[in-house]
């Protein structure tokens, strides 16, 4: 029986209450529409600009030698997977990325997922149980919060990158079950990278388990861009556990589990991302397989991604801005206030370059800013454009002085 006496809610009603709820809040996001590929330079609203927005550090995202694999397996394997991969069967192109994958990361096995999101959901619930105890840099990514959501065990948070305050959670929380430390290998936000030497070293005097979640070293540190895990030399450490995304330096998209033998063998039993979701289509494949051959079949990715980080980050040093201690490609540039931030960005855009502003929530109060994220692909001529734009865009709005 339905009531008379309340007005039921609409859904216009929700949808329109919700969407004022986020412009109340100045929290309400357009996506900026690309007229052209993801790529070093873009366009947008007519206008050809520097992209400094994007993750595509290798600059893969458009690369010839990917999308010539992608179509070849397109023509090849078809379309679709037809369904979850437990169900319909699995392609042997999906095995046998896999496969190379734990080669290249030299770990016992690999899983693909369809999304770094998603992986952190399925590994982070199959792995969690109850009575564990699970530890968690603060600032680590929204994923892995979503995922703790989904495990049963204690979780916990330390202060970002504070070994003494992991040490003191770890002390306060003794259990007879699993024990996991979790971090970011490259924080999104700041671009630092975690101590993780130091943090598997203290992870193990409690027994604890390492899981890194290496979304923005993958493809940026360690041998060939092997990741966080190598940068460190801890590659054969039967105790680290590492996730990571196949969106950012690898181009296409999906996420990755790699660590021990059996791992995988288990998350296809277990992971629910994977047991109830369909896998990737073939071209994804093709072009994931051929990133990972490509950054170790032709050098200079790498080489050329560090020379740019290195270039513009000492220009903006020299121009006087804030760079926010980052120690990788991502490049925070502070400017306060989020209204500040945006505004910049704006202007930013007005002189050709394409990089955007956060604000709280996403980071702190106080200390919102324009993240940029340098690539392999950049010019010295599209570093120096942004770099002009920048420094004329800090003195207008009183940011650097002169
Ligand atoms: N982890 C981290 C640290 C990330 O930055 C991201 C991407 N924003 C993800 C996980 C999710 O990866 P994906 O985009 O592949 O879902």
């Amino acid at each position: 029986m339905t009531s008379t006496l309340r007005e039921p809610v609409t859904l216009q009603g929700r949808i329109r209450t919700e969407l004022q709820k986020l412009h109340d809040a100045h929290l309400h996001i357009s996506p900026r529409v690309l007229e052209a590929p993801q790529r070093a330079r873009t366009r947008i609203l007519g206008r050809d600009v520097v992209n400094l927005a994007s993750n595509n550090y290798l600059g893969f995202a458009d690369h010839p030698f990917l999308k010539e694999r992608a179509a070849q397996y397109l023509q090849r394997w078809g379309a679709g997977a037809g369904a979850v991969r437990t169900i319909a069967g699995t392609l042997q192109i999906h095995e046998d990325f896999e496969t190379q994958l734990a080669a290249f990361k030299h770990t016992g096995s690999a899983l693909v997922l369809q999304s770094g999101f998603t992986t952190n959901q399925g590994v982070l619930g199959t792995l969690l149980q109850e009575g564990d105890l699970v530890v968690s840099d603060e600032l680590n990514h929204a994923s892995i919060i979503d995922g703790l959501r989904l495990a049963k065990a204690t979780k916990k948070v330390y202060r970002h990158k504070d070994l003494t305050d992991l040490r003191r959670v770890l002390d306060e929380n003794p259990t007879d079950g699993l024990i996991m430390v979790v971090t970011d290998g490259v924080f999104s936000m700041d671009g630092d990278i975690a101590p993780l030497a130091d943090i598997v070293a203290l992870a193990r005097e409690y027994g604890a388990v390492t899981y890194v979640d290496d979304a923005h070293g993958s493809g940026v540190l360690g041998e060939q861009g092997r990741g966080t895990v190598h940068h460190f030399g801890l590659q054969d450490a039967p105790d680290v556990l590492q996730i990571g995304t196949l969106s950012k330096a690898w181009g296409v998209v999906g996420g990755y589990a790699a660590g021990p033998a059996d791992l995988r063998d288990l998350l296809i039993n277990r992971a629910r991302p994977f047991l109830f979701s369909t896998g990737h289509p073939p071209a994804v494949v093709g072009a994931l397989s051929a990133a990972i051959d490509l950054v170790q079949q032709e050098g200079g990715f790498m080489e050329r991604l560090w020379d740019n980080t290195r270039f513009f980050k000492a220009e903006l040093h020299r121009l006087g801005f804030d760079t926010f201690g980052s120690e990788t490609p991502i490049t925070p540039v502070i400017f306060g206030e989020a209204e500040t931030a945006f505004e910049a960005s704006r202007r930013l855009l007005e002189r050709g370059v394409f990089a955007v502003g956060l604000g709280f929530p996403t980071v702190p109060k106080g200390l919102a800013r324009i993240r940029n994220i340098v690539t392999a692909e950049h010019t010295q001529d599209d570093l120096e454009r942004a770099l002009n734009a920048y420094e004329a865009v800090g003195r207008e709005m009183g940011v650097i002085g002169g």
